[in-house]
This record gives structure tokens, C-alpha cells and sequence, in this order.
């Protein structure tokens, strides 16, 4: 029986203003998967890590993507997976999706790659809407795809894959628990107008600057006047790291996801180590642990690294 690796990237979904429309890939951290099929109904879970996420099918996002999978085909094949997990659970980087992402692809590619990018991208949401309640693909289209993704629409499915310059990226987690029902739940239903057509200019700013290489208009439209005043508020130190980032050299950049993550966009990687040492200060301050990645974007996505 094949047995495949595959090496799943971290997201950071929103970009700041693109809420559930926009999402990029990440080189570092990633996560690890190892696939099997098997020829009974069955999916079993093994954990290498010290993260204790469910081996039970139903309650992990690789196993809810594998059992949709399954029940496509008919209930004809089962699958084995082993998880190695460095993004940590809850980060906001993305790591369901990294699980869900990753069981996807590689379970396509051990059927012959039958199911198009599309059906593969569904088939991950399932993992989405087991972690947070919700079906999205702002963290599974990249991590699937690479580099940066624009969602212009869910239903139906409606993806673009965006060129991006050669960014670097620096990502601050502050080792607090932001709970992905409660940044959502505490956003307010309504928005200005005003707001409104802020934020359109900014996502066709931030949308623009990646097409044309332009790190000035990137810097410029990485704003929100819509989500970023309530969640970060959840955030301590989030106005400090942001501010201090900007000076040290970055473009600018916001909360990854829903938190509580933090990530800014540089050009060189001599601005993103700048900004590391900010991001290092504030916390060290504060007293709260962390960790911190000085990365790249991601343009290959899921990847298939071994296939025996
Ligand atoms: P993140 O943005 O880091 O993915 P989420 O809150 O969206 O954080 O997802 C993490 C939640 O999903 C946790 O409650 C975790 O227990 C659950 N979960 C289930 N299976 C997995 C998995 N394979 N990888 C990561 N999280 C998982």
C-alpha cells in the first residue's frame, strides 16, 4: 500500500481587510501528514505530537475531511493518516486547516487525483465547519493552493488565486486563548457606510499592491476600519506591537485569523527581524509567552514531499 507525506503550510486568513475573503500561505510552521488507503471503511488517527488532539474520526478536521471523502466514494476505501502538528491548535494560523487541508490533497492524490481543486477545497471546508462552526476557505484556499487567495464567493465556489511579490513575514503568538466563536460572536452585525466603502478601498488597494509588486500601496491598504477596532481588543499589546512594527520597518499588517496571532508584512528580511524584536519587546514586557516565526509566503501550498 502507498504510503504518502505531504507537508501542509500555516495560513494567516483576513489580511486585515479582506474579513473571510482573503488568506496567504506561509513557509514556516508547518505541519507534517503521513496518508495510507485502506481497503475497509475505516479511518484511524494517529497523533506524533504532544498537541492530544482527538484520534476519534469525527472529532478531528482530518478525519471529518476523510469520512466526506469516503462517503463519495461509496464507502469503497478507508484511510490512515498520522499527524505531526508544529502549528499550534487555537494560534489562529491556521492549524485545522493545515489538517484539513492536508488530508484532502493527499487523499486525492492516493485516489489518482480524481477530484478537481475545487471538490478538493469542499471536501477540507468539512474540517472548517467542524473547528468553528463555519464553512470557509480563507485559510484552506491557501494552504491548498499557495501564495495568496481571494474567496469572491462560497456558493458557489468561487476562487482566485492572486500573484504575490516576495514578502516577508513576521508572526507574533501570544500564548493567550482567543476562542474562534467568541472573536465572531462579539463583531457587530451592521456597518456604516462610510466604514463600508473605507474597507472596499483598501481590499482593491491591498488586492492591486500584490498584482503590481507595489509595497507602498500594500503597506497603505493594510487597514481595517471594520473588524480590527472590536477584535483586538482581545489582543493585549495588539496597538503597542502594531505602531512599534511600523516604525522598526514594516509595512504594516494586523490580527491573523481571529487571533490571537499577530502578523506584519515586510519587504526585506532585515525590516521582518526589526520587526520580530518589537513584537519580542512588548511581550517580554508584559510578561505573557510567546513564540515567534520570521518566514516567507508559501507559493507551492500543500506539498507532496515523500511517495512510497
Ligand atoms: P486555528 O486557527 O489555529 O486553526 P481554530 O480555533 O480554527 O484554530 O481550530 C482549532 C480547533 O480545532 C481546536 O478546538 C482543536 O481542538 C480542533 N481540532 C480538531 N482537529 C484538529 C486538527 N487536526 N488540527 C488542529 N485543530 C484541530
Amino acid at each position: 500500500m502507498k504510503n504518502i507525506k505531504v507537508r501542509c503550510p500555516a495560513t494567516v486568513a483576513n489580511l486585515v481587510c479582506g474579513f473571510d475573503i482573503l488568506g496567504m500561505a506561509l513557509n514556516e510552521p508547518c505541519d507534517i501528514m503521513q496518508l495510507k488507503l485502506l481497503s475497509e471503511p475505516k479511518v484511524v488517527i494517529r497523533n506524533k505530537d504532544e498537541f492530544n488532539l482527538p484520534t476519534d474520526p469525527e472529532k478531528n478536521v482530518a478525519g471529518v475531511v476523510l469520512l466526506s471523502i469516503m462517503e463519495k466514494m461509496n464507502n469503497t476505501i478507508g484511510f490512515e493518516v498520522e499527524i505531526e502538528k508544529h502549528i499550534k491548535p487555537g494560534s489562529g494560523i491556521g492549524s485545522s486547516a493545515a489538517s484539513a487541508a492536508g488530508a484532502a490533497v493527499a487523499a486525492n492524490y492516493l485516489l489518482g487525483n480524481i477530484f478537481s481543486s475545487d471538490e478538493v477545497v469542499q471536501f477540507a471546508m468539512n474540517g472548517e465547519k467542524l473547528a468553528s462552526g463555519v464553512k470557509h476557505a480563507d485559510n484552506i484556499a491557501p494552504c491548498i493552493l499557495g501564495g495568496v487567495s481571494l474567496i469572491r464567493s462560497i456558493h458557489p465556489l468561487d476562487i482566485i488565486a492572486i500573484p504575490s511579490p516576495d514578502l516577508y513575514v513576521t508572526v507574533v503568538h501570544p500564548q493567550i486563548e482567543v476562542r474562534t466563536s467568541d472573536a465572531r460572536q462579539i463583531l457587530r452585525k451592521q456597518v456604516l457606510l462610510k466604514d463600508a466603502i473605507r474597507q472596499w478601498g483598501n481590499i482593491a488597494g491591498l488586492v492591486t499592491g500584490f498584482l503590481k509588486n507595489d509595497h507602498s500601496l500594500i503597506g497603505r491598504s493594510l487597514e481595517d476600519v471594520i473588524i480590527e477596532p472590536v477584535r483586538s481588543i482581545l489582543i493585549p499589546g495588539f496597538n503597542e506591537i502594531k505602531t512599534n512594527c511600523k516604525e522598526a520597518g514594516a509595512l504594516g499588517g494586523g490580527i491573523s485569523g481571529s487571533g490571537p496571532s499577530i502578523f506584519m508584512l515586510s519587504s526585506s528580511e532585515k525590516a521582518a527581524k526589526a520587526t520580530e524584536q518589537v513584537m519580542k519587546e512588548v511581550y517580554d514586557r508584559t510578561g505573557i509567552a510567546y513564540n515567534t516565526y520570521v518566514t516567507t509566503i508559501n507559493k507551492k501550498g500543500v506539498e507532496i514531499v515523500s511517495d512510497e
